[in-house]
């Protein structure tokens, strides 16, 4: 048994949901966000152990206030909760998607930390885990070797969310490094999920990306903050 207690946004499906279930297999008390309470308590029984439902749509300002109140303490906060509206490139996107879906990837994770930060900071080893992805990285964008290099169907808006997203990452390091927290960004490689339907290509176990989030969850005092990380640890490029 584990004392810590964990969150995960968006942890009804997917990625998400295999995050909780590795948590609670640790042992830790795993609060299953979901924002639809019919899937989030079908999760919380398919994970089982010590999870539980806690509703929050990270989009809705009394939502994430009400799922504040009832967490009295959490170790660890997993930003995973996560969307794509279109694939389009930037010459072909609407200001629209791009909004919808920085209202989601981005401002829903600011807006979820900070109601957060209160409970997180009476914890001695808080962590916060932002999932970002691979084509985040503008290191890799611009390289036109890369296989996140631009082409039709590049998703212009999801892609600009998690590069300003790897952004508030350091930055939350960099504000909370007093604190004692740890903040990093992980890419969990292309997973067969809701989510990446639209994306090309094949893609592997949401497992596996999972514990690339997980390890980051749990780190030790000495490890490392306002880095960016795959799922299997190495380091990526911002
Ligand atoms: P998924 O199965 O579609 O899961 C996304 C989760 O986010 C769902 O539980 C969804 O809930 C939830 N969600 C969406 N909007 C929400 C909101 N406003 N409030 C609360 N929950 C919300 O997709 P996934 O692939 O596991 O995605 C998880 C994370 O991994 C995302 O941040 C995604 O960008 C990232 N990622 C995925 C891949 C990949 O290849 N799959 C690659 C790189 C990064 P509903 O069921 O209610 O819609």
């Amino acid at each position: 048994m584990n004392e810590s207690t964990a969150l995960v946004t968006g942890a009804n499906s997917g990625i998400g949901k295999e995050i909780a279930r590795q948590l609670a297999d640790a042992g830790l008390t795993v609060y299953v966000g979901a924002r639809d309470a019919g899937r989030g308590e079908q999760a919380v029984r398919e994970i089982g152990g010590r999870a539980r439902l806690l509703l929050l749509d990270v989009t809705d300002e009394k939502s994430v206030a009400d799922a504040a109140q009832q967490v009295e303490s959490l170790d660890i906060l997993v930003n995973n909760a996560g969307m794509m509206v279109d694939d389009a490139t930037a010459a072909e996107a609407s200001v629209d998607s791009f909004r919808r879906t920085f209202e989601t990837n981005l401002f829903g994770v600011l807006a979820v930390t900070n109601a957060f930060l209160p409970v997180l900071r009476r914890s001695a080893a808080p962590r916060i885990v932002n999932l970002s992805s691979g084509t985040g990285s503008l290191t890799q964008s611009a390289d036109s070797g890369h296989r996140f290099a631009f082409a039709p169907g590049s998703a212009a808006a999801y892609r600009s969310s998690k590069a300003a997203l790897n952004a508030l990452t350091l930055f939350q390091a960099q504000s909370l490094a007093d604190a004692g927290f740890k903040v990093n960004a992980v890419a969990p490689g292309l997973r067969a999920t809701n989510l990446n339907a639209l994306a090309a290509g094949s893609a592997g176990d949401p497992a596996e990306g999972a514990a690339g989030a997980v390890r980051l969850a749990l780190l030790p005092d000495d490890g490392p903050t306002g880095g960016f990380f795959s799922w299997d640890g190495s380091p990526l490029p911002w």
